[in-house]
Protein backbone atom coordinates (compact mmCIF):
# COMPACT_ATOMS: atom_id res chain seq x y z
CA UNK A 1 0.00 0.00 0.00
CA UNK A 2 1.40 3.49 -1.02
CA UNK A 3 0.83 6.59 0.94
CA UNK A 4 0.88 10.15 -0.16
CA UNK A 5 0.19 13.30 2.29
CA UNK A 6 -0.65 16.15 0.84
CA UNK A 7 -1.94 19.52 1.97
CA UNK A 8 -5.49 20.73 0.89
CA UNK A 9 -5.38 23.85 -0.65
CA UNK A 10 -8.94 24.39 -1.71
CA UNK A 11 -9.55 26.51 1.20
CA UNK A 12 -8.04 28.23 4.01
CA UNK A 13 -8.56 25.16 6.72
CA UNK A 14 -5.69 23.86 4.85
CA UNK A 15 -6.51 19.88 6.07
CA UNK A 16 -3.66 17.71 6.18
CA UNK A 17 -4.47 14.83 3.70
CA UNK A 18 -3.71 10.92 3.42
CA UNK A 19 -4.18 9.44 0.43
CA UNK A 20 -3.80 5.69 0.86
CA UNK A 21 -3.28 3.22 -2.46
CA UNK A 22 -5.39 0.12 -1.65
CA UNK A 23 -3.84 -2.85 -2.97
CA UNK A 24 -6.85 -3.17 -4.99
CA UNK A 25 -5.99 -0.28 -6.96
CA UNK A 26 -8.28 2.10 -5.09
CA UNK A 27 -7.53 5.23 -3.21
CA UNK A 28 -8.52 6.23 0.50
CA UNK A 29 -8.52 9.44 1.61
CA UNK A 30 -8.13 10.48 5.20
CA UNK A 31 -7.86 13.81 6.95
CA UNK A 32 -10.32 15.59 4.82
CA UNK A 33 -12.89 17.76 6.78
CA UNK A 34 -15.27 17.58 3.61
CA UNK A 35 -15.94 16.09 0.30
CA UNK A 36 -14.26 18.71 -1.41
CA UNK A 37 -10.95 17.71 -0.02
CA UNK A 38 -11.21 13.64 -0.92
CA UNK A 39 -11.87 15.23 -4.68
CA UNK A 40 -8.72 17.32 -4.62
CA UNK A 41 -6.41 14.70 -3.34
CA UNK A 42 -7.99 11.64 -6.25
CA UNK A 43 -7.54 14.93 -8.24
CA UNK A 44 -3.71 15.79 -7.33
CA UNK A 45 -2.76 12.20 -7.42
CA UNK A 46 -3.97 10.77 -10.86
CA UNK A 47 -4.08 14.01 -12.62
CA UNK A 48 -2.33 17.20 -10.88
CA UNK A 49 -3.52 20.63 -12.52
CA UNK A 50 -2.07 24.11 -11.88
CA UNK A 51 -3.22 27.47 -13.10
CA UNK A 52 -0.10 29.07 -14.49
CA UNK A 53 1.54 32.54 -13.83
CA UNK A 54 3.81 34.77 -15.64
CA UNK A 55 4.56 37.47 -17.64
CA UNK A 56 5.24 38.76 -21.37
CA UNK A 57 7.59 41.23 -22.97
CA UNK A 58 5.23 44.28 -24.09
CA UNK A 59 7.16 46.48 -26.34
CA UNK A 60 5.77 50.53 -26.40
CA UNK A 61 3.53 50.27 -23.27
CA UNK A 62 3.56 52.39 -19.98
CA UNK A 63 4.89 48.86 -18.22
CA UNK A 64 7.79 47.05 -19.89
CA UNK A 65 5.95 43.50 -19.37
CA UNK A 66 2.14 42.28 -19.06
CA UNK A 67 0.94 39.98 -16.54
CA UNK A 68 -0.49 36.82 -17.73
CA UNK A 69 -2.08 33.25 -16.28
CA UNK A 70 -3.73 30.38 -18.31
CA UNK A 71 -7.83 30.35 -18.98
CA UNK A 72 -8.03 27.13 -16.32
CA UNK A 73 -5.88 24.74 -14.96
CA UNK A 74 -3.29 22.55 -16.90
CA UNK A 75 -1.94 19.44 -16.07
CA UNK A 76 1.48 20.00 -14.37
CA UNK A 77 4.13 18.56 -17.24
CA UNK A 78 2.27 21.18 -19.71
CA UNK A 79 4.20 23.94 -17.46
CA UNK A 80 7.70 23.86 -18.97
CA UNK A 81 6.33 24.54 -22.60
CA UNK A 82 3.32 27.41 -21.61
CA UNK A 83 6.69 28.93 -19.45
CA UNK A 84 8.80 28.45 -22.64
CA UNK A 85 5.66 30.13 -24.97
CA UNK A 86 5.31 33.26 -22.63
CA UNK A 87 9.43 33.37 -22.60
CA UNK A 88 9.44 33.82 -26.59
CA UNK A 89 6.63 36.02 -27.11
CA UNK A 90 6.43 39.59 -27.56
CA UNK A 91 3.09 42.10 -27.30
CA UNK A 92 2.16 45.43 -28.92
CA UNK A 93 0.88 47.75 -26.75
CA UNK A 94 -2.08 48.47 -25.56
CA UNK A 95 -2.82 45.10 -24.02
CA UNK A 96 -5.81 45.03 -22.46
CA UNK A 97 -7.44 42.84 -19.24
CA UNK A 98 -8.39 39.19 -20.59
CA UNK A 99 -7.14 39.45 -24.01
CA UNK A 100 -5.79 36.21 -25.87
CA UNK A 101 -1.70 36.42 -25.84
CA UNK A 102 -1.99 32.96 -26.86
CA UNK A 103 -4.15 30.79 -28.08
CA UNK A 104 -5.06 27.04 -27.51
CA UNK A 105 -1.42 26.10 -26.01
CA UNK A 106 -2.28 22.71 -23.88
CA UNK A 107 -6.05 22.90 -24.32
CA UNK A 108 -5.97 26.38 -22.80
CA UNK A 109 -5.33 29.94 -23.66
CA UNK A 110 -3.18 32.52 -22.06
CA UNK A 111 -5.11 35.33 -21.23
CA UNK A 112 -4.00 39.05 -19.81
CA UNK A 113 -4.49 39.73 -16.14
CA UNK A 114 -3.60 43.90 -16.19
CA UNK A 115 -4.23 46.47 -18.86
CA UNK A 116 -0.98 47.93 -20.08
CA UNK A 117 -1.62 51.85 -22.03
CA UNK A 118 0.00 52.83 -25.39
CA UNK A 119 2.47 55.51 -25.27
CA UNK A 120 4.41 57.87 -27.35
CA UNK A 121 7.89 57.23 -28.25
CA UNK A 122 8.21 60.50 -29.10
CA UNK A 123 11.83 61.85 -26.69
CA UNK A 124 13.06 65.34 -27.33
CA UNK A 125 16.90 65.10 -26.06
CA UNK A 126 18.42 68.99 -26.07
CA UNK A 127 22.52 68.37 -26.07
S1 LIG B 1 -10.80 19.19 3.25
FE1 LIG B 1 -12.48 20.65 3.12
S2 LIG B 1 -12.32 21.80 5.03
FE2 LIG B 1 -10.35 20.77 4.77
S3 LIG B 1 -9.06 22.27 3.66
FE3 LIG B 1 -10.02 20.97 2.12
S4 LIG B 1 -11.85 22.09 1.51
FE4 LIG B 1 -11.18 22.95 3.46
Amino acid sequence: MNEEDLICIICPTSCTLRVCKELSGSLRVEGALCPKGVEYAIREVNDPRRVVISVVKVVGGDLPTVSVKTSKPVPKKCIPEIMKATASIELKAPVEIGQVVIRDICGVDVIATRRVKKVNSIYLFKL
